[in-house]
């Protein structure tokens, strides 16, 4: 793993990609125009972080024509554009930031139109797939820095987003072995403008990782409400009506969007599978420790979960 916490750099003007960058004072942006495709939680939080920081010139907001009404009346984008082969023209960086099942579909539309020296980079939850899915597709003129802000919440559309949603969370970067240095430390420094903090990680590593932080827990989340829905009629009413202990705190996680987890799902399905396993494996141990009465395996397991939550209060992401 490489921290990506250096220096910022500027990605300017046309050119090849060494001339298109400058090192530049902190205050400077980032970019000249930056295309952000997709502008419901994420892209909409990147728009106003963006233009809050004054981390690119020029804002081009991509998305379908009733999102881009809602954008333009929010005010958080320089230009909107529903074609997203229009959108990307002139481009020194694009962001991707819709649900990672249509990045493939999406870099197909962009791909021939964007300009050389260009880095396009992304926000989806996996990396191994969009690799696979977005790698191909690019000329080689492109820089391709995927990416992965570790911020968000259960809401979706343009309306949802705000300024500091990444502001003391971590952006993990992905780049392939051979991308270039000064791209790598152009989407860095975009980051870091919105108060992130940046590392770089193998795409499979974070597919790992991120299994287990997030994709299982929204996929024990779904879970346990739908068995709640399934119990009789006058439980569920019960259900509904104390939910104030742990089911509640599942609920949150639970009213996410349906095609986002979807695509998480089945775009990192390997590891979730995995995780999911060594979970129903550790969760049968701890029915058989209730089963027998095993106080000391309980309250071991209890105490451990209480140190991973002072932990996280301790490092400030709680
Ligand atoms: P969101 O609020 O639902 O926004 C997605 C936007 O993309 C919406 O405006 C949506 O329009 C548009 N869109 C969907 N499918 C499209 C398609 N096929 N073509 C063009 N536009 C399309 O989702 P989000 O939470 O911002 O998530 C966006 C990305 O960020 C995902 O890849 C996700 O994995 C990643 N991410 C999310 C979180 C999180 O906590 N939410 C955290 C980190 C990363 P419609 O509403 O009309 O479909």
């Amino acid at each position: 793993m490489r921290s990506g916490s250096r220096s910022p750099a500027g990605f300017h003007g046309a050119g090849t990609s060494r001339q298109r960058c400058r090192i530049m004072t902190e205050a400077a942006p980032v970019f000249r125009r930056l295309t952000l495709i997709g502008l419901g939680l994420i892209g909409s939080s990147l728009a106003r972080a963006v233009r809050e920081n004054r981390l690119a010139d020029e804002i081009v907001a991509c998305d379908r024509a009733d999102i881009l009404e809602r954008v333009a009346r929010l005010g958080i984008a320089d230009h909107c554009e529903a074609d997203p082969a229009q959108a990307v023209q002139n481009a020194d960086a694009v962001i991707l930031c819709v649900p990672v099942g249509a990045f493939a579909d999406m870099a197909e539309k962009i791909a021939p139109h964007l300009a050389p020296g260009c880095i396009l980079t992304d926000v989806g939850s996996t990396k191994q797939s969009v690799i696979r899915d977005v790698g191909p597709l690019l000329p080689p003129h492109v820089h391709f820095v995927p990416g992965h802000p570790l911020a968000g919440t259960e809401y979706s559309g343009p309306e949802s987003g705000f300024s500091t949603l990444f502001r003391d969370r971590w952006t993990l970067l992905t780049p392939p072995p051979d991308t270039a240095e000064e791209a790598i430390e152009a989407v860095s420094a975009l980051w870091r403008g919105c108060g992130a903090q940046v590392e770089i990680m193998e795409p499979a590593h974070h597919d790992r990782v991120l299994a287990i932080v997030s994709h299982l827990p929204h996929l024990i989340a779904f879970t346990i409400c739908g068995t709640a829905d399934d119990l009789a009629d006058e439980s569920r009413q019960q259900v509904l009506k104390f939910a104030a202990s742990g089911f509640r705190d599942f609920t949150r996680i639970a009213a996410s969007d349906p095609t986002m987890w979807r695509d998480i799902f089945l775009n990192n399905r390997d590891a979730l599978l995995e995780m999911l396993a060594r979970f129903t494996e550790d969760a049968q141990a701890m029915a058989r420790a209730v089963r027998w009465g095993d106080e000391d395996y309980i309250v071991d397991k209890i105490e451990r979960g209480r140190r991973i939550r002072r932990n996280l209060i301790e490092i400030n992401q709680a």
